[in-house]
This record gives C-alpha cells, sequence and structure tokens, in this order.
C-alpha cells in the first residue's frame, strides 16, 4: 500500500545517487523529509485557526498558544519518523532508498538553484 505522509510523486529506488537523472538526465538534485508538504501546511493552518479563535475569546497565552505547540510537536515527530530523499530540481523525480552517506553530499533545496533551472528551461 502506498504511504500517504510521503510526497507525491513519481519514485526510484537506490542506493547511490547517480550521476544524471534517469528521467531528465539534470544533474542537479536536493534533499529534504521525505513527508507530504501539505500534511505539515493543514496541521499548521488548523493550529493557527484554533489560536486565532481563542485569543478572541480572550484566554491565557498559555491556553492561546497551546495549539501551536502541539504543531510543533506533531511536526517534530514526523519530521524524526521520515526518511530523507533526494529530489531532480529538473523534474521532481524523488529517489529513495539512498544512503546516508549519498544524502549527506546534497544541499537542502535551493530557490536560486531551483530558478536557475526553471529560467534555463524556458530559454530553450
Ligand atoms: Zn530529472
Amino acid at each position: 500500500m502506498k504511504n500517504l505522509f510521503l510526497l507525491s510523486g513519481d519514485s526510484v529506488s537506490t542506493n547511490k545517487m547517480p550521476e544524471q537523472c534517469p528521467r531528465c538526465s539534470g544533474k542537479s538534485f536536493y534533499k529534504q523529509k521525505d513527508f507530504k508538504r501539505s500534511i505539515g501546511l493543514s496541521v499548521v493552518f488548523s493550529a493557527s485557526a484554533v489560536t486565532c479563535l481563542l485569543f478572541f475569546q480572550r484566554r491565557e497565552w498559555l491556553v492561546v498558544w497551546s495549539p501551536m505547540l502541539v504543531a510543533l510537536f506533531i511536526d517534530r515527530f514526523f519530521a524524526s519518523r521520515s526518511k530523507d530523499a533526494a529530489l531532480c530540481y529538473d523534474c521532481a523525480l524523488i529517489f529513495r532508498e539512498l544512503e546516508p552517506s549519498e544524502i549527506d553530499k546534497l544541499d537542502p533545496f535551493d530557490l536560486e538553484v531551483f530558478d536557475r533551472h526553471q529560467y534555463s528551461e524556458r530559454q530553450e
């Protein structure tokens, strides 16, 4: 069964990072937690909605901020359980089951690099 919490999209399982992306032959990759961003976002969104509600009910600050604390714990919990995955900057292909030493060689997502890839694609 497919894990609903994992990043969605096409993926390959490999323990060594390839030189080139097998799908688009891109050479730039980044690492990130293999966890669906939409779930994290909805947790934070629900927590801030409850926080607003409690704030306007003039509760004590600890009560007001407790949903955000809960959200933080949920976030940390899933982050600690999630494995790292690598993604291709060009086509977002997901690489799973990589050796930790292979993941360590990669940098986290960089918007500048991403923009460069998107931009150069449009130039062609
Ligand atoms: Zn690719």
